[in-house]
């Protein structure tokens, strides 16, 4: 079946949440433009990443997959792509500690630019609008004008994306992801006791390498402690987009997006014979699978088989999300079906979409109490089946946003409206999300 596949095969199949471009010129000369320009990421990463997630599935690492809901032209800067970084690093050392394994790291940058929304129009004040779908589709702003799918936004995208994940490899391999400067990823307005139990964890890593160094070991030298592997993921969403940077592999003669190294399938484009699995199912990059409380057991085995008729561990990720107090009435069905067929699968865990709810000063927001339920139902469930919670998948930043409620710093109701950024979904923000790091090690640690 896959040897008959195309990069446009998708177009004959039903899309839903994609844009419909009034001017087909303009569409067209940007799709040639991205078609001809270098891909983002090659197919040997892919390769690797793969082969650390298949690590994941037969439990023996752990998925960290972190960042914005959306990434925006707007917020584009180095300090924002640093300090999602540092936050991420800082989440993984305290996980590696805790989980005394591998920590495979994931950023929902570089990429994630499309967003699927509930409805196709926005309506304020008796005006409505399309809705807005992302930087990479249409403007923010609530005009006539911004709304209008612009082609030309791709182009942007694919800038943005190639100099983020710039700056994320020199961070990655440069220095300043070195073990060593553990102590220096802290962010100035963490929360005391946040900060205070990562500076003592972080103290106990840098005794562990002096210690090493007293013994005999440089550690200087080791070169895994000198740099991370860090990749990137995103919603593919966009197919004219993904369809665009897809580029054959020299080395296996297969398709490769060239858009990221992880893509995934939302939970609302899941369709088995719909436009965003035809795509998916024809490119070598691990794949996520967004399971919500929709999804029955059967029709999960059919898309495994479809998106992974080889059963490849860490070909596929399965990202369930189904909101604090409901995990227990649709995730046991899920994995004693995968168990039962024998697929090799990863369970991560995003417990941020199935728990968006309006707070009472009318704000879009998750309380973190509520996202920490659903993590631990996660662990408790798998506990029970005997299988690995594989990894988590949150909606993160590096700035002190308020757009979720809780945590130790206690974000309430009213705080949202002091520093509510975020163009689409609500976001842990650092202190909230390393809070939420420490809290997952300990079910890790169980
Ligand atoms: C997302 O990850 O931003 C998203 C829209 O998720 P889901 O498809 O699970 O709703
Ligand atoms: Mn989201």
């Amino acid at each position: 079946m896959s040897t008959q596949w195309t990069k446009s095969d998708w177009r004959a199949k039903e899309r839903i949440q994609m844009p419909v471009y009034e001017d087909a010129a303009k569409l067209n000369a940007a799709e040639a433009r991205l078609a001809s320009y270098p891909p983002l990421v090659f197919a040997g990463e892919a390769r690797a990443l793969q082969a650390k997630l298949a690590d994941v599935a037969a439990g023996r690492a752990f998925l960290l997959q972190g960042g914005d809901c959306a990434e925006s032209f707007g917020e584009f800067s180095a300090d924002t792509i640093r300090d999602t970084y540092k936050v991420l690093l800082q989440m993984a050392v305290v996980l590696t500690y805790g989980a005394k394994m591998p920590v495979v790291k994931v950023g929902r940058m570089a990429g994630q630019f499309a967003k699927p929304r509930s409805s196709g129009t926005e309506k304020v004040g008796g005006v409505e609008l399309p809705s807005y779908r992302g930087d990479i589709i249409n403007g923010f702003d609530f005009t006539p004008e911004a709304r209008i799918p612009d082609p030309d936004r791709m182009l942007q995208a694919y800038t943005q994306a190639a100099a983020s994940l710039n700056l994320l490899r020199a961070f990655s391999q440069g220095g300043f992801a070195d073990i060593h400067r553990v102590h220096s990823w802290t962010l100035g307005f963490a929360d005391k006791k946040g900060a205070e139990a990562y500076q003592a964890l972080a103290t106990r890593i840098s005794d562990s390498l002096s210690f090493m160094e007293a013994a005999g070991l440089d550690s200087s030298k080791v070169d895994s402690l000198g740099r991370v592997d860090f990749y990137t993921s995103h919603e593919a969403l966009l197919l004219e987009y993904e369809e665009a940077l897809t580029r054959l592999d020299s080395t296996s003669g297969k398709w490769v997006a060239g858009s990221g190294h992880m893509i995934w399938i939302g939970d609302r484009t899941r369709q088995p014979d719909g436009a965003h699995v035809e795509y998916c199912r024809g490119v070598i990059n691990p794949i996520g699978l967004k399971c919500g409380p929709s999804l029955q057991p059967d029709e999960l085995i059919e898309l495994i088989d479809r998106l992974n008729p080889n059963n490849e561990a860490g070909r596929l990720t399965l990202i369930a999300r189904f909101g604090a107090g409901k995990v227990g009435d649709h995730l046991p069905g899920l994995i004693k079906a995968v168990e039962r067929e024998g697929k090799k699968v990863v369970w991560s865990c995003d417990p941020m979409h199935g728990n968006t709810i309006k707070s009472e000063t009318g704000f879009k927001t998750r309380p973190f109490e509520s996202v920490l339920r659903e993590v631990q139902e996660f662990f408790a469930i798998h506990q029970a089946e005997g299988t690995h919670a594989g990894g988590v998948h949150f909606e993160m930043t590096g700035k002190d946003v308020t757009e979720c409620t809780g945590g130790v710093r206690a974000v309430t109701d009213e705080d949202l409206s002091s520093r509510y950024h975020t163009a689409c979904d609500p976001r842990l923000n650092a202190s909230q999300a390393l809070e939420l790091a420490f809290l997952v090690a300990e079910e890790l640690e169980k």
